[in-house]
């Protein structure tokens, strides 16, 4: 067993310990399957093991499965369907059932396992936990044990729908399973999934203690006369279902399938006895593997995600540690980012116009510490360490021995360039400098540079400490060492880089523009207002056109615009846009959600936004009925697609990965597509470019297909295809 130690002690308490070579975190891969069954048959025949705590080697207990062994069975049943479908549905099921069957042996064997969790255990390592006898855990608030699953649409496939809803009150069972939400170890236990807490380090002690108490090896399921918590034909079951999917439908719209399976997996599993059930699970289980959501979501949102945090991007050169930070302009992005900088411990010299300013801006920092102190995510010491290492000021001489310096002031190219200056003429001269610029191309003020080499734009979200994307731009001049500098420095503070070239709104904020210029043309066309930002959340995206809008702020939407037609004139924006959000702004003062006063107006008591009843007023409201629901999804998602299909053939996305990893963690683009490239080849080229066309002749000539698509489409292929190394034809859906 490569995997896995054991120890047996005097009591005959074996210890097996999971540490599995070469990896930082344990997972569930082909050959931790093949040494659970060895173990599982070792213990049963070694008479002088009397029980086993099962527990890990490293820091976390395990992670889940190895989602590229899913991947490649995905593969290799999407390849072995084309010539027997019967066998690959075959090979699918057995390869679903496998964990279940094995985990089964260990809870109806004759001897009791105790796991000992000292760290996290998510997806699959916990379903090993819950199929062993007992669970001891660490009290430590920074280990979570749940399900994510379904976020990359899959179910819980090793019996943890089934356990979970037989140990847990069906409601939050249902709850957990569909959001994917992981529990600290004292909730964990007050819901039935931990048997005991301990402090940190006694897990192992404690769970043999368990054994030579006298632990019994069956499961609660497997005893005599057991009622599943709840009957489904009860009035309580009908209650706890219809809720459960009420919560599924307004959280999902339909969109993930993996949610729906877990639905169904409540409801059948509860009626039947425990192994049928698990069963079940396993052929909804099977049925997630192969719907095209979870292939896009485990490729974006687990693989190439991955990947990209690894430095996907970075050119192969060695560049010097990043140490200490300068961060100029303390406001509101500044202040986030010295803080998630000193997080990563860095020390950060965060400078303003004056000294105040700059205290202001690490104030925020002290903020956000004594709201983790509060909910007991950080500590008293650990916020005077990251305080320590926030250094305020107005003297441009402090940054002089800072590696990286990043500029948050105004959206100002004036100010940008003094401040440009003002830091070149102290820093180092392999110093990189970045701008944080949300709209201003890089190479325009990289002009004020002295070293338009070590020039880079380094676009942060907001709010910084929670956005885990950042967007990394390159000047024309801009060096590979500069990149090198950024890439290390974002990975340093663990956000997701995505690498792309200069253009204007770069890449993220191209798409957004998109998405919220469909919903202004369909306010001035009359759309039912409600409509634009309740048909968005049904086709999957998170925020609506509209709120976003709110949340990003209307003025600045109106100083892009205006700005945009000083830089390429009248022509390159709608006059129908350019009027609304004018009105809006300089007539109306409905700046956003800062202001109070948006699309939707935000009142103190009750805080529930309402949409703005003007809106109705200015624009004559079409009759609801006459409205084709699938033509508004389509509009936003083909919008979008088509802007970032046109990024990469003009060369600003050079990695068809960060434009769909960029897509759904900058602005939640429908994540159940995997991002808008890959919803495009689901789609099939040639089946979206006909459609695009027809939207085209209703909507608008944004929507005609470009240059790129036309090619595609002709020549059979799709991004991930063409660009992505995957050699394979999607037949047109
Ligand atoms: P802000 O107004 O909150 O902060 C700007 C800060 O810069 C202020 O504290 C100001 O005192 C300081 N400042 C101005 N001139 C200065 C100078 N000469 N020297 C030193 N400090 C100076 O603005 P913000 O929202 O934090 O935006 C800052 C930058 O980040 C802009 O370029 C903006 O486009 C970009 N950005 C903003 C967002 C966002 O959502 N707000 C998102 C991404 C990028």
């Amino acid at each position: 067993m490569k995997n896995f130690t054991i120890e047996t002690d005097a009591d005959g308490i074996a210890l097996v310990t999971w540490d599995s070579p070469g990896r930082s975190m344990n997972v569930i891969d082909a050959s931790v399957m093949e040494d659970i069954d060895a173990l599982i048959a070792k213990v049963a025949s070694d008479d002088a093991i009397k029980g086993v705590v099962l527990t890990s080697g490293k820091k976390a207990f395990g992670a889940g499965a190895d989602l590229t062994m899913l991947q490649a069975m995905q593969g290799e049943y999407e390849a072995l369907k084309k010539t027997d479908e019967q066998k690959a549905a075959r090979m699918l099921m057995d390869g679903a059932y496998k964990l279940n069957l094995t985990l089964r042996q260990i809870e109806t064997g004759d001897k009791p396992w105790v796991a000992a969790l000292e760290g996290l255990a998510l997806g699959g390592c916990f379903e090993i936990a819950l199929a062993c006898h007992a669970r001891v855990a660490a009290d430590d608030d920074r280990i979570t044990f749940g399900f994510p699953e379904v976020k990359v649409g899959l179910l819980p496939g090793g019996g943890g729908t089934q356990r979970t809803i037989r140990l847990v009150n069906p409601q939050d069972a249902v709850t957990m399973l569909l959001q994917g939400k992981n529990q600290r170890p004292k909730k964990a236990k007050q819901l039935g999934l931990i048997t005991e807490v301990v402090p940190a380090g006694e897990t192992v002690a404690k769970a043999k203690q368990m054994i030579r108490d006298g632990l019994k090896p069956v499961a609660p399921w497997d005893e005599k006369g057991f009622k599943a918590p709840i009957n489904v034909w009860s009035p309580q079951g009908v209650q706890m279902l219809s809720a459960g999917n009420a919560i599924m439908r307004k959280e999902t719209a339909g969109n993930y399938p993996a949610a729906t399976n877990i639905m169904k997996c409540v409801y059948e599993g509860l009626q039947v006895p425990f192994d049928l059930a698990l069963k079940i699970e396993s052929r909804y289980f099977a049925n997630c593997i192969t719907t095209p959501e979870a292939k896009a979501m485990i490729r974006t949102l687990f693989i190439n995600m991955q990947e990209l945090n690894k430095g996907a991007r970075r050119p192969d050169i060695e560049v010097p540690k990043v140490k200490k930070i300068g961060v100029i302009g303390a406001g509101f992005m500044g202040a986030g980012i010295a803080y998630v900088t000193a997080k990563a411990g860095i020390e950060v010299v965060l400078l303003d116009r004056d000294e105040k300013e700059a205290k202001e801006g690490k104030a925020y920092s002290e903020k956000l510490l004594d709201k983790a102190i509060s909910r007991k995510h950080s500590t008293e010491e650990k916020k005077e360490a990251l305080l320590s290492l926030i250094h305020p000021t107005a003297n441009y001489d402090d940054l002089s021995d800072c590696d990286l310096v990043i500029e948050a002031v105004f959206e100002d190219k004036g100010v940008k360039k003094i401040v440009t200056e003002s830091s070149e003429a102290v820093i180092g001269k392999k110093a990189i400098f970045a701008s944080n610029t949300s709209t201003i191309p890089i190479g325009e003020l990289a002009q004020a540079s002295m070293r338009p080499r070590n020039f880079i734009g380094i676009h942060f979200f907001s709010p910084v400490d929670k956005m885990m994307l950042v967007e990394i731009i390159m000047g024309k001049k801009t060096s590979p060492e500069a990149l090198a500098v950024a890439m290390d420095y974002v990975m340093a503070i663990k956000k997701t880089p995505i690498v792309v070239q200069d253009s204007r709104g770069f890449y993220v904020n191209r798409c957004v523009i998109r998405y919220m210029g469909e919903a202004w043309t369909m306010l001035t066309e009359g759309v039912p207002v409600a409509m634009i930002d309740n048909v968005a959340r049904m086709v999957g995206m998170p925020v609506g056109p509209l709120e976003l809008n709110d949340e990003v702020a209307i003025d600045l939407s109106n100083k892009v615009i205006k700005q945009t037609i000083a830089d390429l004139g009248a022509d390159a924006i709608d006059p129908r846009h350019q009027d609304l959000i004018k009105w809006m702004v300089e007539d109306n003062g409905r700046i956003g959600k800062k202001g109070g006063k948006g699309f939707y107006d935000y009142p103190e008591k009750p805080k529930t936004k309402k949409l703005w009843p003007e809106l109705r007023e200015k624009f004559p409201q079409l009759d609801a009925d006459s409205i084709d629901i699938q033509d508004i999804k389509d509009r936003y998602l083909y919008t979008i697609a088509m802007e970032a299909a046109r990024t990469v053939q003009e060369g600003v996305v050079t990695d068809i990965r960060e434009a769909d990893v960029g897509a759904i963690l900058g602005f939640g683009f429908a994540p159940w597509s995997g991002g808008p490239l890959s919803y495009i080849d689901r789609i099939g080229l040639e089946a979206f470019q006909k459609r695009a066309r027809q939207l085209a002749k209703k909507y608008g000539d944004h929507f005609k297909p470009i240059r790129l698509i036309n090619e595609m489409a002709k020549n059979g292929e799709t991004f991930y295809g063409r660009f992505g190394g995957e050699a394979e034809k999607k037949d047109a859906a």
